[in-house]
């Protein structure tokens, strides 16, 4: 271990042409790259931490992230990310949840599974719990709405299931953690430090070093002997596919897979909604509840915001081979009735509910699904150049037919039980196709799949450890790692793999 590092230093301070060494280097400060880090403390690993940005968002440093986009709308490639330390934890929402079990095995017709079984997860979700600041493993919504002492709709569950998502701070990792980092004595931070090429050795095989530019043309390398990628799901792919000096297609590129299978969450916020009358309670629904979240063996109970959502169950997508999606509900808007009579007037609406439409409420429903993986989804690179001379990321967003098709099968499958259990009526935006929905879908600012997760490096550009296919000593962390995404949020399975990654690597170097 070296003697003593200064544990926060600027890249901006170097006079170029360094050769910085380290036994694990970690390009990017998110979410994935601080938990490694912090993991790393006190292993005795010299760490070095390079961060494109500095403690505060700076436009010029954020400018490196614009990019265009085709296909479908996603939000603005350098306004749904923060490229400073902290990365886009600065600006989270604190959404969380578990990915699905089913989303990890084979789903014929949706998509491959993971090589991981949920089950070697489960202990490193459960460090992710704390890191991001949520309770325990608990989301099904029967237990928690009983102890909130809240009623849920009596909907049949095995046609929907009604579960949680849990709510962190939300926890900025930068802010959290930064003092952790900075009192370590194995770890360097290095701000406004950009990775840039990824070199290989010349014999291949291995990762020689991490080139590394900073915005002011300072220019210097890192050599470790592990490496880990660490810088969101578009920028793991373009570090990668710039990485053009020994291998033309790019680093970790040989089956053309890096960058493919770029996966988002579509979210749909105003393509349906529930109309039910006033009297029916959805308090619980509308505003979730702050309750101590547990599961059997946990210690202490920790006090957690939820909000539920309802959605087809495990069950029926199985049985359908539907991809994964769940609703939440939103506030009743009474401006909405009169919008939604493309399909039902108020009047019909309210004799089937036995109501006159002033007795009637209208929640919005907010739609977060899963899509099958698609080959032609893809980030790519474009012939302009950013400010450090890297090709700008392009992102082509599609979504297959079957999607539709599928968001129009689980609202039907929801509107059923709904009307069944004389909650409302489900009302949804058709075109004149019938198909769902007609327009709205948006991203959620999660980018996955670009570096997808397989045992076969012909199917895969990392394997079950995160390790690039080919190379021994290079490693990704991440969204851009899931091969399949199911409905939950990325980040708190981003965290426990990171947890994953490091403890992996602590037992790399141990032997
Ligand atoms: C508005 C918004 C709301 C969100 N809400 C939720 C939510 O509720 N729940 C949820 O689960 N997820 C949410 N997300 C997604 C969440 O923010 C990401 O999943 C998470 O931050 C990804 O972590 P990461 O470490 O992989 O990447 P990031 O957090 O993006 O970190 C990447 C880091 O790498 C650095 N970097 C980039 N390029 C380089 C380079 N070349 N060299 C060195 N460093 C570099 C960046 O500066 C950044 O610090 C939201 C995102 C947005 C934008």
């Amino acid at each position: 271990m070296l003697a003593s590092m200064p544990v926060i230093a600027d890249a901006h301070d170097l006079v170029g042409g360094e050769v910085l060494i380290a036994d694990v280097c970690i390009a990017g400060a998110g979410a994935a790259g601080i938990t490694i880090a912090r993991d790393l403390v006190g292993s005795g690993l010299r760490v070095i931490m390079l961060e494109s940005g500095g403690l505060e968002r700076d436009e010029e440093t954020q400018a490196l992230y614009q990019g265009p986009h085709t296909g479908l709308p996603l939000q603005p490639l350098d306004f749904c990310r923060l490229r400073y330390f902290g990365g886009s934890t600065n600006h989270w929402s604190g959404i969380c949840r578990r990915i699905e079990p089913e989303v990890f095995a084979d789903r014929p017709g949706v998509a491959e599974g993971w090589p991981i079984d949920p089950n070697v997860l489960a202990p490193y979700y459960r460090l992710a719990h704390a890191t991001c600041g949520i309770g325990a493993n608990e989301f099904e919504a029967a237990p928690i709405a009983e102890r909130a002492g809240a009623s849920l709709w009596p909907l049949d569950p095995t046609r929907v299931d009604q579960v949680v998502y849990q709510l962190s701070a939300p926890v900025r990792f930068g802010e959290a953690y930064r003092q952790e980092l900075s009192d370590a004595d194995n770890v360097t931070i290095y701000l406004h430090g950009n990775v840039t090429q990824v070199t290989l050795t010349e014999a291949g095989g291995r990762v020689q070093a991490f080139a590394c530019a900073t915005l002011r043309g300072t220019r210097f390398e890192v050599q470790a002997d592990h490496y880990v990628l660490a810088l969101g799901g578009i920028e793991n792919p373009r570090v990668l596919l710039a990485s053009t000096e020994q291998e033309r297609a790019g680093v970790g590129n040989a089956h053309d897979l890096v960058g493919r299978y770029f996966m988002e969450h579509p979210h749909v916020y105003a393509g349906a909604a529930i109309i039910a009358h006033r009297a029916v309670d959805a308090s619980f629904y509308l505003h979730g509840a702050a309750v101590d979240v547990v599961d059997g063996d946990d210690q202490a109970p920790v006090p957690t915001r939820v909000i539920p959502a309802i959605a087809p169950s495990a069950v029926v997508r199985a049985r359908e081979s539907l991809i994964a999606l769940a609703c939440t509900i939103g506030a009743s808007n009474p401006r909405a009735l009169s919008e939604l009579t493309d399909t039902f007037r108020p009047d019909q609406i309210g004799s089937l509910l036995r109501a006159g439409t002033e007795d009637l409420a209208v929640f919005m429903l907010t739609v977060r699904t899963e899509q099958r993986p698609l080959r032609e989804s893809r980030v790519t690179l474009t012939a302009e150049r950013d400010a450090l001379g890297m090709p700008r990321a392009r992102v082509d967003w599609r979504v297959a037919d079957e999607d539709r098709a599928d968001l129009r099968r689980g609202f039907e499958i929801l509107g059923a039980e709904i009307a069944r259990a004389r909650v409302g009526r489900l009302w949804m935006a058709v075109d004149g196709n019938g198909r769902y929905p007609t327009d709205g879908i948006t991203g959620g600012c999660h980018h996955m799949g670009t570096t997808r997760m397989s045992d076969d490096p012909e199917r895969g550009v990392v394997d079950a450890h995160c390790r690039v296919h080919g190379l021994e000593n290079l490693f990704v962390a991440g969204s851009s790692v899931f091969p399949s995404a199911g409905f939950a949020n990325p980040t708190l399975t981003i965290v426990a793999l990171a947890h994953r990654l490091a403890a992996h690597l602590r037992q790399r170097v141990k032997g």
